[in-house]
């Protein structure tokens, strides 16, 4: 039996972090887009420079590219028994399309799992958060600083604002932001297009069957978040 699973919530809420958990536990692989559109970077044709930018300012990728992104994803081999998606739907169009797509391969979204999160936690989520150049490891200035020997706020090399966050882990590796995590207002606009255009999508999945959309309070430990996950998606297998 197949397996859909949605991961709902704004930036922040952690849907990275329980996909990777869902992956593990269920076998299914995670599909970011934010992921499969940052993994454009190298290329230089238009399309992908377009998509680089649009990122940057934290504005939305456009229904139909990100749907073929998207539908080219799911036709891979290991994502014939279901996904987990992070990042996507993130439009009523998209949503309308998935649907479409799963319907006629004979199966069907099998939970949608909001992860809920105050704006305000969502943003120092985002704001705090850096990762390891060397390790991968990530880390966060508000929450979870243990291993973060230093960090401040340096001006931006042109004056610009808002000022750059520098911190360095304490094995000496240099800790850097994601692009669009280090831009206070692309952070904004990010959370305003969840209010504006996502949050419309609970109201969808909500009435699309009663049960399917399980609100989860992403304000906890991951491990805590993690078990309600678990329990969610098995009460719906
Ligand atoms: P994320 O890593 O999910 O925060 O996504 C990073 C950025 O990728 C977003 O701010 C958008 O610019 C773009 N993006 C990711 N997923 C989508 C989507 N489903 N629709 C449109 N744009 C997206």
């Amino acid at each position: 039996m197949s397996l859909y699973i949605i991961l709902m919530g704004v930036q922040g809420a952690g849907k990275g972090e329980q996909a990777r958990v869902i992956q593990e536990t269920y076998g299914i692989p995670q599909v970011s887009t934010g992921d499969l559109f940052r993994a454009m970077k190298t290329r230089t044709d238009p399309l992908a420079q377009k998509i680089q930018q649009i990122m940057a300012e934290g504005k939305l990728i456009d229904d139909d590219t990100t749907n073929a992104v998207v539908e080219d994803r799911l036709g891979q081999d290991d994502a014939k028994n279901g996904v987990i998606f992070d990042g996507f739907p993130r439009t009523p169009a998209q949503a309308a399309w998935l649907d479409q797509y799963l319907e006629k391969r004979g199966a069907h979204v099998n939970a949608v799992l909001l992860l809920e999160l105050d704006f305000y936690t969502a943003f120092k989520r985002s704001f705090g958060r850096v990762k390891s150049d060397a390790t991968g490891k990530t880390y966060n200035i508000y929450f979870n600083d243990d291993g973060i020997t230093e960090w401040k706020f340096v001006d931006h090399p042109q004056n610009e604002y808002p000022p750059r966050l520098r911190a360095v882990e304490s094995t000496g590796g240099v800790l850097s932001r994601r692009p669009d995590d280090a831009n206070a207002h692309a952070i904004l606009k990010r959370i305003d297009t969840f209010r504006e255009l996502t949050a419309p999508l609970i109201t969808y999945y909500e009435q699309k069957r009663p049960g399917l959309l399980v609100r989860i309070d992403a304000d906890q430990s991951i491990e805590t978040v993690s078990a309600a996950v678990k329990a969610a998606i098995d009460a719906r297998n």
